[in-house]
């Protein structure tokens, strides 16, 4: 059977920092991940309204690791893992590999939750993959092209969104469409906002809070805070608020920003070593990353939960640095990880964000704005993308063009990748 050394899975940003980490001692390890790209996910909505094309946040992992002579990249499913015998299963075009690692880093993230209404997937539009996000491109280029030649009755049905979960990505993905239809397609159109919670981007608070809710009531997106949705139907979304009352929105277009649920390598792994999972199937894991009893299995980033540290990419990417330098000796085993919270952005519109640095430094409005534009520049990978994304930006944004609509592609089908595999 083969072997290798490290074995790192997933190529989103803990696997993609782990990876980096290890390479600076010169390490070998094979890369295995079910998608091809390094997928930038906070610009996936960008991506579904038309301002980057999707190759200028979902560069292939292969060549951002092209400089690594350690890398082994391989495309491939990890369908299983034997941790007694440290042996991970992947399958690659039906074909099933094994191969025995020293040490494995799990980082294979989250996908999207319903809350107990799996049927919801089929109702509305996730912002999860690439292939989410340029359906949803492909539904509102469609719904805009056949609302502009139509009666104004239907044009009133077609442009009608609702928007489910006022997390950072709800908020951009509202604020988004309203700039979209009014700069760009000079539409009228209806975006609601349901949010569970009291306030939107909760994890912000406060006056941000209070702040993004007032630019986007101003921007003319219906905000509906302490608010469910208890069903969704063809064309029509109905909520319920704190009072319980039932209401219904019409919705051409549902996107579904709403929770996440480690399932997939998360839960194959949980079976496996015995770790316990919270409620969202996220992995309990030690202090130092490992997970149960095994000091040669690391798991990070979204699939995890630890001391309540937020899903979000910084938290993988020094999770994935942290394994990887106990896994080089720079750190000693057992040195429990520690998160650096650097603070927290959310983009409403153009020239308007919020800034959480802490409890005492926050930033709004186009400030704020500049410093979102720096922070995602410098985190995207690749000299080309960063030069492409500034040129898109400065056409969507300076303009009033929408550059990722000229992206020739065939739209994706609904059809995803089995997230659990009969081992
Ligand atoms: C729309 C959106 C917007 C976001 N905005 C922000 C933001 O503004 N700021 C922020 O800090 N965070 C944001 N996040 C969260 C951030 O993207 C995640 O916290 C981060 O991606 C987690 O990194 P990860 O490595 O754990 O997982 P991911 O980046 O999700 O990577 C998972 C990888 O595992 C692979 N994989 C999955 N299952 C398998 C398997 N069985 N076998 C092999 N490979 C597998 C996948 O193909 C993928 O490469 C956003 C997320 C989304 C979805």
């Amino acid at each position: 059977m083969e072997h290798a050394d490290v074995v790192v899975v997933g190529s989103g940003f803990g696997g993609l920092a782990a990876a980096k980490q290890l390479a600076k001692s010169g390490i070998n390890y094979v890369l295995i991940s079910s998608t091809p790209e390094h997928l930038f996910q906070p610009l996936l909505y960008q991506v579904a309204t038309g301002v980057l094309a999707s190759h200028e946040i979902a560069p292939p992992i292969e060549s951002v690791l092209r400089r690594h002579k350690e890398a082994d990249v391989r495309l491939g499913q990890v369908v299983a893992i034997d941790p007694d015998r440290a042996v991970v299963t992947y399958v690659t075009d039906g074909v099933r590999h094994r191969i025995r690692y020293g040490s494995l880093i799990a980082a294979t993230g989250a996908s999207q939750s319903y809350f107990g209404r799996d049927d919801f997937a089929e109702k509305t539009f996730a912002l999860k993959t690439i292939d989410d996000a340029k359906l949803l491109r492909a539904q509102i280029e469609r719904v805009f092209a056949e609302a502009a030649t139509a009666d104004a009755e239907t044009k009133r049905r077609l442009l009608s969104f609702v928007v489910v979960g006022a997390g950072a990505t709800g908020v951009e993905v509202a604020g988004q469409l309203k700039e979209l239809a009014k700069r760009h397609y000079h539409q009228e159109v209806s975006v609601s906002l349901v949010e569970g919670a009291g306030e939107v981007l909760p994890p912000f608070g406060g006056g941000l809070s209070e702040y993004a809710k007032k630019s986007l009531t101003g921007s003319g997106v219906e905000v509906l805070v302490d608010t469910f949705v208890t069903d969704i139907e063809p064309g029509k979304v109905t909520v319920k608020d704190k009072a319980g009352v039932e209401r219904k929105i019409a919705a051409e277009t549902v996107v579904w920003s709403a929770g996440v649920q480690a399932g997939g390598f998360a839960q194959i792994l949980a079976e496996a070593t015995g770790v316990e999972t919270d409620r969202a199937g996220r992995l309990l894991i030690n202090p130092d990353l490992t997970v149960a009893g095994y000091a040669d299995i690391y798991a990070i980033g979204d699939m995890t939960s630890l001391n309540g540290y937020p899903g979000q990419s910084p938290v993988a990417m020094q999770e994935g640095r942290h394994a990887a330098d106990i896994i080089r000796r720079k750190k000693l085993p057992g040195t429990p990880f520690k998160y650096w919270d650097k603070g927290s952005m959310a983009v409403i519109s153009r020239f308007s964000a919020v800034v959480k640095l802490n409890d005492r430094i926050t930033f709004r409005g186009v400030i704020a704005w500049f410093m979102w534009l720096a922070v995602h520049l410098l985190y995207l990978v690749g000299f080309r993308n960063r030069f492409a994304a500034v040129a898109s930006w400065l056409i969507a944004f300076i303009g009033t063009g929408r550059p990722g609509f000229d992206e020739v592609e065939p739209a994706p089908t609904r059809a995803r990748v089995p997230e659990k595999v009969a081992a």
